[in-house]
């Protein structure tokens, strides 16, 4: 059937290194495509960022707008964007056939920026379909983020397709009349391109973070930089960092900081002279990416960290009063902790040196995607070319955590683990509600904790399964560069494992996690026993 179908453009527009980024497996899908000539347009909003990040990623630019701005004023921007990429589009058209062109069949824009909002608009106005990926986040609030939430209200008005990373975002989508019929949930790209990273040999320039990656120190990675916390916002987040570092003197503290001035004179003086605080230019995504994998714990007002981090069980405070990725906060990934100095402050502390509240949120399975919405996108494309059948979309299309509270569970199934008290479910309740999978990772996880001591596995099957022994495997596991191989024991393990025994094992668990909450957090010299 695709022996020689037409070749139609698909114009992708990018404007931001985190649309860049989320861009960079798309882009890679419809390279791919035999169906698509792709076409790259970077609206210069973050010139330097975008050309080194698609170099490394064998992405050429097609065409890039010369932005003359002279400060930060958005109306620029925007008109800037919409003139420079109608007058893109107006010199790809092919209404005359011997320009040999294929013809546009669509412009795809990423997200809520202010590139993607103007370049939809200008596509609008070529009446040339807009394809919207990473579309229905919400929180409504329209000052925040500012302008973030607008702009992606706007796409959503203009797109023809509607790629929803989640459940969640299809709701918010069919809440505005969007029809259904119009939206695939993908999953996010983001979790796609975190792969494609974590995969790429990392290479730091800055030696000081070289020794905090090989450290045994535990490592915070902080990033903020929200416009709508310039100011008194990210002043408290920097205080709050400021406070946890002097009181946590033997961890390690990375700032990679926002090129923006008015970040900086906020982070500047707070941090700069804490010894055990790092401040750095920002990261190249490939090298932060690789330093998400390492970090404890993550500190930020990003968007796209918030669902990045936890592809490596790192729990993140999130120093927004809102935040429009909702599934993290009912995963227990996220927390939400504002920019408020003292409960940054308290939130940093507690979680570093309580190791149960620490696995309460480190132990949540990524709600945000599978890594594979880039190929659900370009099987999209190409079933509505008819050159193939129908994506099967990421998740089962409904939320569990919604349907369990209709029916009465919420409280069971809130917190989503089985090392977690409160989410515990009793046996009378009926089978499990988590993954197998997802079970058998966390095992998996423990059992290495375990494989230094030469029983055999028989012997294990109702090994205790402490908070501590969790959290070690679990810092241990995201320090290996490949995910751990599944050893024969843990074969042999699993397959004597029946589901008593499995209950009996994960009974024990939970009362060792209670045992451990009550006594308080490990006292140090504690931390690296076996
Ligand atoms: N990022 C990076 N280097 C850094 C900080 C962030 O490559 O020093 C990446 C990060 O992995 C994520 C994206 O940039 O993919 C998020 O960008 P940002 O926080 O600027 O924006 P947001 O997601 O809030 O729009």
């Amino acid at each position: 059937m695709e022996s020689n179908p037409p070749v139609s453009r698909v114009v992708t527009i990018v404007g931001t290194r985190p649309e860049a980024i989320k861009m960079i497996p798309v882009i890679h899908e419809l390279q791919r495509r035999p169906f698509v000539a792709p076409f790259v347009l970077a609206t210069g909003q973050h010139r330097d960022l975008v050309a080194p990040l698609f170099a490394q990623a064998g992405i050429t630019i097609d065409a890039e707008l010369e932005l003359h701005r002279r400060g930060s004023d958005l109306s620029e921007l925007i008109i800037a964007v919409m003139e420079g990429t109608s007058q893109v589009l107006t010199s790809l058209k092919s209404d005359d056939p011997t320009t040999g062109l294929p013809f546009t069949a669509a412009v795809m824009v990423h997200g809520d920026t202010s590139s993607a909002m103007a370049g939809a608009v200008a596509a609008m106005a070529h009446q040339i379909p807009v394809m919207h990926v990473e579309a229905g986040l919400r929180t409504r609030d329209w000052w925040q983020p500012w302008p973030e939430e607008l702009n992606r209200q706007i796409i959503g008005r203009i797109a023809a397709m509607h790629y929803a990373p989640t459940t969640t975002n299809l709701g918010n989508l069919i809440r505005e009349a969007i029809s259904e019929k119009r939206t695939l949930i993908t999953g996010n790209t983001g979790i796609d391109a975190l792969m494609w990273a974590t995969a790429q040999p990392a290479v730091f320039e800055d030696e000081r973070i070289v020794e905090m990656m090989d450290a045994s120190r535990k490592l915070v990675v902080v990033t903020a930089h929200r416009r709508e916390s310039w100011g008194a916002g990210l002043d408290g987040v920097a205080a709050g960092v400021a406070a946890a570092a002097l009181e946590l003197g033997d961890v390690n503290f990375v700032v990679p900081m926002h090129p923006n001035p008015k970040v900086r004179e906020s982070l500047q003086p707070a941090l700069r002279d804490i010894p055990n605080v790092t401040l750095t230019e920002p990261l190249d995504y490939v090298p932060f990416a690789h330093l998400l994998k390492r970090a404890d714990l993550v500190v930020t007002d990003s968007g796209g960290i918030q669902e990045e981090a936890p592809s490596f069980d790192v729990p993140v405070l999130v120093c927004r009063e809102e935040t429009e990725r909702k599934e993290g906060v009912d995963a227990g990934t996220l927390l939400l902790v504002g920019t408020d100095r003292d409960v940054i402050r308290k939130n940093i502390v507690n979680l570093l040196t309580d190791p149960a509240a620490y696995l309460r949120m480190a132990d949540s399975p990524n709600p945000y995607g599978d890594g594979k919405a880039s190929l659900r996108i370009g099987q999209s494309l190409a079933h509505l070319a008819r050159l193939g059948p129908p994506p099967i979309p990421f998740g089962p299309g409904y939320s569990r955590t919604a349907v369990l509270e209709a029916a009465g569970y919420g409280r069971y199934v809130r917190a989503g683990s089985y090392l977690r008290p409160e989410g515990w479910l009793p046996p009378e309740q009926g089978e499990w509600f988590d993954e197998p999978e997802s079970l058998k990772d966390r095992l998996e996880v423990a059992y290495h904790r375990f494989s230094d001591a030469q029983e055999p596995p028989q012997h294990r099957r109702n090994t205790v399964i402490s908070p501590e022994d969790a959290w070690h495997a679990l810092r241990q596991a995201r320090r290996m560069s490949d995910p751990p191989p599944v050893s024969q024991m843990w074969h042999e393990l699993v397959s004597t494992l029946t589901p008593g025994s499995l209950r009996d094992t994960l009974e024990t668990a939970r009362a060792a996690m209670d045992d451990a909450t009550r006594r308080g957090p490990l006292a140090s010299g504690e931390d690296d026993a076996p």
